[in-house]
């Protein structure tokens, strides 16, 4: 009814284009709370539907009114959770394909809630994103990360290099390198063992600021992985600019592409194109031999996904090392 009465009204003031409006509804129950809560709860409803062609409006609900409880039970608990050691790092592999030897690993967070239950990042790194609290999360994750290398040097393990995701917030901060050397220095690890992971996004923002950023990286010898690589809307001209070492292959553009003859030609050009400029390439979200084999005969030596191994727990993930290692001295 009121979407018709503001279409009329529209109609009174004709101009050269067509505006749109969208209503984001909170029915008023308690008349207790602030207005300005009523409002952001109106305006949530409304990015429900942004971008969404032919919908007017849309109700604040049940859903919505969760998904804030719970962003705020997060924001709530999530510093004492820190304290507590209630996040935890886990470790998926990073398999060459030929030998299927295990070259590498991406370190994962979780959060062990003691209410919730084994969290995954998906449900809180986007809340820690926005607060700002996600660098300090990741320093966090950084240190266990480092600690860990230091203690298979003492073990004399055979050292793999540890990936970490370093989300975008973390390059603002001015003292996010300092902060970095320090931990290589203290478990005295060398920075070619930590590689970073940098999402596809983040390089097409702020292009200078990045990119000074990862050239600091990369001269103080770490690598830099450009991950989730055919996700967003990176130009592939970026490639020529950015000074990182690995292209690694989002999983939802290969399983996209897998589907169809053109997708398969896509993914075999990309990783002869990433040969021929001298980048690793690594495909992630590998689920089973076929896709493995694909990747193989196109010339894609290293993959991560669950054919080869979720991400699995510190102790876990040392014992699959191990066996590997007595596998190879049969
Ligand atoms: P990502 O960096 O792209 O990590 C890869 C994700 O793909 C992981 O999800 C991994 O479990 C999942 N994956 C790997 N192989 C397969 C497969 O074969 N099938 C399927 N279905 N999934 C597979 P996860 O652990 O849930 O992490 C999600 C995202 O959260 C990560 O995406 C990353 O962006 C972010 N994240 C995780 N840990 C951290 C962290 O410590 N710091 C920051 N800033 N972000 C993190
Ligand atoms: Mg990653
Ligand atoms: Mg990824």
């Amino acid at each position: 009814e009121m979407v018709g009465y503001v279409d009329k009204a529209m109609e009174r003031y004709p101009l050269q284009m067509k505006i749109v409006v969208r209503f984001g509804i909170y029915q008023i129950e308690d008349r207790t709370i602030d207005v300005t809560v009523m409002y952001d709860r109106a305006a949530l409803a409304v990015k429900r539907i942004k971008g969404k062609y032919g919908e007017a409006y849309a109700y604040f609900d049940d859903s919505m009114r969760n998904e804030l409880l719970l962003e705020k039970e997060i924001t709530n608990s999530m510093q004492q959770a820190l304290a507590d050691g209630e996040f935890l790092v886990y470790l998926q592999p990073k398999c060459n394909l030929k030998t299927e030897e295990y070259v590498g690993a991406e370190a994962l967070i979780r959060w062990m809630n003691p209410e919730r239950g084994l969290l995954p990042p998906g449900q809180f790194i986007p809340i820690f994103e926005k607060t700002g609290f996600i660098t300090e999360v990741d320093l966090y994750v950084w240190e266990q990360v480092c600690r860990m290398l230091a203690r298979w040097k003492q073990e004399n393990r055979t050292l793999i290099p540890i990936s970490v995701n370093v989300s975008r917030a973390d390059l603002y901060h001015s003292d996010f390198m300092d902060r970095i050397l320090e931990l290589m220095d203290k478990y005295d690890i060398e920075p070619s063992l930590l590689h970073m992971e940098i999402t596809e996004t983040v390089y097409t923002e702020n292009q200078n600021q990045i990119l000074d950023m990862v050239n600091q990286m990369e001269k103080l010898g770490f690598k830099v992985e450009m991950d989730d690589f055919g996700s967003g809307y990176s130009s592939l001209c970026m490639l020529k600019n950015t000074p990182f070492d690995v292209l690694k292959m989002d999983r939802q553009f290969l399983d996209e592409c897998l589907d169809s003859k053109q997708g398969k030609t896509i993914i075999s050009h990309v990783i002869s194109m990433s040969n021929d400029l001298g980048l690793s390439i690594i495909a992630e979200g590998v689920e089973n031999r076929g896709t493995a084999d694909f990747l193989y005969d196109n010339g894609c030596s290293v993959s991560q996904g669950f054919y080869f191994s979720k991400p699995v727990s510190i102790p876990e993930f040392e014992h699959m090392l191990d066996e590997q290692q007595t596998e190879q001295q049969r």
